[in-house]
């Protein structure tokens, strides 16, 4: 029965290869789930028949458009938008929007499979779904981004509402793009319909702590991982990948339980400090002045920057790669290993490769895979609509507590159901199984 069920699921993703040719990043993100799923099947025959994998991957609705834009200079630009609607049987699609030029159907489907498992994962009423665009963000004035925004939402509006898609940042888009993006749907639509996105403005719609939601969950899933060990984050020295909005509060919450931040980094290169990473100063380069993280060196000479170094040589006890998918790759886990890692979380979307993710495995190391340990960022986003809805404003305090609690059911979930399932420990496989069941139910109560 079993190999006959590892037989099926091998059938499967061959068929998802065939139909999605070239698209390698989706393709690395369903076989990460399927191979999770043999068990499943045993226990619930109904998913099988169903079609339940199929359907799953297969997107409920793939949007690809056009996005013509002018420049500083008065020519004429196009860009590709995209928005996949991955599945709808929790809630009203939710995901984020990637600019970056490297975006293309394979990379938002990907994004798009994660999400929709990692929403599942919160508990929150949220299906999945991602967007975006190969639009270039780097070196364009503000004009030239409020002009892109505003062109890809005169197309994209169409498709949103809050009880419909509800977009959010990712790469590329933070507030600043999101209020472009906001202002636009509201101008269009004549309605202040603030649920329609999430990761908006203090003063305009959005939620306290969202902002920080992403870093600050992943820390939190460490935490509850090392918790597990009797372990802590406490007196640890620690690498975070990238210096965006995901990685700046890690860093600051990792900073806040004591931990020891010694390195991070940007595309073109890493710092390290190891008497500690100055946050403030990070935070005024990347958020306010928009610099690189070459420029930390200009105002802390003790400190050294690598241009196109290797992070992940940087001994450490905990590494977070927040930056982008495949960052993390079998040699860097090798190497992160024979320096004394203890446990990795996954502040980006599918950092480690799969070689990466076996060598943590087969040494022990706890692994917490993005789908859980990044929810964070979208869990604050449900909560963000939440408010929305009801015209509430929530304080500081009151949403960290409960992206805290959140987090720590997520991690309990993924624990119990990789005990449940044969593989205590394995939090790939607690998150996948955890998640996909969650959607399979309600797939199967909502019909074909
Ligand atoms: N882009 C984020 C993620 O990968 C946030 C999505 C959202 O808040 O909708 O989860």
């Amino acid at each position: 029965r079993t190999t006959h069920i590892d037989e099926k699921l091998a059938g499967l993703f061959e068929d998802v290869v065939k139909r999605n040719p070239g698209e390698v990043e989706f393709h690395q993100a369903v076989r990460e789930v399927l191979e999770s799923l043999g068990p499943v099947l045993v226990k619930h025959p109904e998913f099988g028949t169903q079609k339940i994998i199929e359907r799953i991957c297969e997107p409920e609705r793939q949007i690809i458009f056009r996005v013509p834009w002018q420049d500083d200079q008065g020519q004429v630009q196009v860009n590709r938008g995209f928005r996949v609607e991955v599945n709808s049987a929790l809630g009203p699609y939710k995901g984020g929007l990637r600019f970056h030029p490297s975006v293309y159907l394979g990379i938002v489907k990907f994004l798009g499979f994660e999400q929709l498992f990692k929403n599942a994962l919160t508990g929150m009423p949220i299906g999945g779904g991602k967007g975006g665009s190969d639009f270039d963000p780097k070196g364009k004035s503000t004009s030239e981004i409020m002009r892109f925004c505003q062109s890809f939402m005169t197309e994209l509006y169409r498709h949103l509402g809050e009880y419909t898609d509800v977009p959010a940042g990712d790469i590329g888009v933070g507030t600043r793009e999101i209020g472009y993006l906001f202002g636009q749907y509201k101008r269009i639509t004549n309605r202040y319909e603030s649920g329609v996105l999430t990761g908006k403005g203090l003063d305009w719609g959005g939620a306290q702590a969202r902002k920080e939601a992403t870093g600050y969950g992943a820390v939190f899933f460490l935490n509850e991982m090392l918790g597990v060990r009797d372990d802590s984050v406490d007196g640890k020295t620690c690498v975070v990948s990238g210096s965006g909005n995901v990685a700046i509060y890690a860093i600051e919450k990792l900073q806040q339980l004591g931990g020891k931040v010694v390195a991070c980094s940007d595309s073109a290169g890493f710092i390290h400090d190891p008497k500690g990473l100055d946050l403030a100063l990070i935070k005024q380069l990347k958020e306010v002045e928009r610099r690189r993280i070459a420029d930390y060196i200009t105002a802390r000479p003790r400190a050294r920057y690598v241009p196109n170094g290797n992070l992940w040589d940087v001994p450490c006890q905990l590494a977070l790669p927040c930056a982008t998918q495949n960052e993390l790759n079998g040699k860097d886990a090798v190497q992160l290993v024979k320096n004394g890692c203890i446990a990795i979380a996954e502040g980006a979307n599918m950092p480690t490769t799969p070689e990466g993710v076996r060598v943590f495995a087969e040494a022990g190391v706890a692994f917490g895979p993005g789908k859980a340990a990044n929810a964070g960022g979208v869990a604050t986003s449900a909560l963000e609509m939440q408010q929305n809805a009801s015209r509430d404003v929530w304080d500081f305090a009151f949403t960290e507590k409960r992206l805290a609690v959140i987090i720590k059911g997520i991690h309990q979930r993924c624990y119990e159901t990789a005990e449940e399932y044969g593989a205590p420990g394995n939090y790939v496989k607690g998150a996948n199984i955890a998640s996909f069941i969650k959607v399979a139910h309600a797939m199967v109560a909502l019909g074909v």
